[in-house]
């Protein structure tokens, strides 16, 4: 690559790539392209990746975030599911020697085994990406409870379900995705980016969201999937009352009610309280006291 080489992320530069390639954006793979460098580079330092750490991409593209991560990591693992783009990106980011692009679909890859058989336990695995929107949620669950402790996720997602991952009690975004992500990991936005900053506009506006991994996390719950059944239950109708929706999962009768009130009371919370008004560590003790109790 000559020093004046253009960032693939230059709006000059990918239009010149999509051409060359008489490339159409699929819709279908949420394929909006970044263009604006300003927002990658917020988006990698954002990453904090060191010289030693590993970079795990998920949706590369024609390869602007990719390039930007291979500059600072010392190794880039990207996973493209679109087999148009892999001679493409090939061709993009042939001047880097760190960067190895995968082409299969995230959601089928054992994140755990791809660990092992690289050779990466011990690492410091930072996941960036711009994902594609319409599986969002199933790929970033998929990370968090995936066994290999990635140390933080930079994702670049739909603005509201960045607003959903995000959210703190008595928000309106407060809610069983927010309890999923924040169990495991801290959340906040780095940025709001707009629709301009792509090729082609996605219709809504996006943010990165930086997600860091709290330490031992992965311990604290005693029976996960008693949690996660008490927490779907306690969000599945959001505008009624906690009461009404554990009700709903145990039973209406005047013993479970009683019972219910009386854990309520051991963790603080109002009998008349909802969802989204309690706090994660409330919801960890009362998942405790309500499986002894009922
Ligand atoms: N990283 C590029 C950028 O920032 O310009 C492209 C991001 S684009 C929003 C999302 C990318 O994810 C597309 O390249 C798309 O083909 C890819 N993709 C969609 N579904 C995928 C899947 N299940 N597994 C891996 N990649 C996928």
């Amino acid at each position: 690559m000559t020093q004046s080489r253009l960032s693939i992320a230059d709006p000059i530069r990918t239009n010149d790539i999509m051409r060359k390639y008489k490339l159409r954006a699929k819709k279908s793979l949420g394929q909006n392209f970044l263009t604006n460098e300003k927002v990658l580079d917020d988006i990698v330092d954002a990453s904090g990746l060191q010289s030693d750490e590993i970079a795990i991409e998920i949706g590369p593209g024609i390869g602007a975030l990719t390039e930007k991560l291979a500059q600072v990591a010392q190794q880039v693992y990207a996973f493209e599911i679109d087999d148009t783009l892999i001679p493409i990106l090939k061709d993009t980011l042939s001047y880097y020697d760190n960067i190895e692009v995968i082409n299969e679909d995230i959601l089928k890859v054992d994140l755990d085994q791809f660990v092992k058989d690289h050779h990466l336990e011990g690492k410091t695995i930072k996941v960036v990406a711009n994902l594609p929107y319409y599986i969002t949620t199933p790929i970033m669950l998929n990370l968090i409870n995936s066994d290999y402790p990635f140390q933080s996720l930079v994702l670049m997602m739909q603005k509201e379900v960045a607003e959903r991952v995000t959210a703190k009690p008595g928000h309106r975004e407060y809610g069983s995705l927010t309890i999923a992500v924040q169990t495991r990991m801290t959340a906040r936005i780095d940025r709001i980016v707009g629709a301009k900053s792509f090729i082609p506009r996605p219709k809504v506006d996006s943010a990165v969201a930086v997600l860091d991994r709290i330490p031992d996390s992965k311990n604290d719950i005693e029976d996960p999937k008693y949690f996660h059944k008490l927490i779907r239950s306690s969000f599945a109708h959001k505008r009624k009352s906690l009461m009404n929706n554990l009700l709903n999962w145990q039973g209406r009768t005047d013993e479970n009610r009683d019972k219910i009130k009386a854990v309520f009371e051991k963790c603080g919370i109002a009998e008349n309280a909802r969802g989204e008004q309690v706090s994660i560590e409330q919801f960890k003790q009362m998942a405790v006291e309500l499986k002894k109790t009922i």
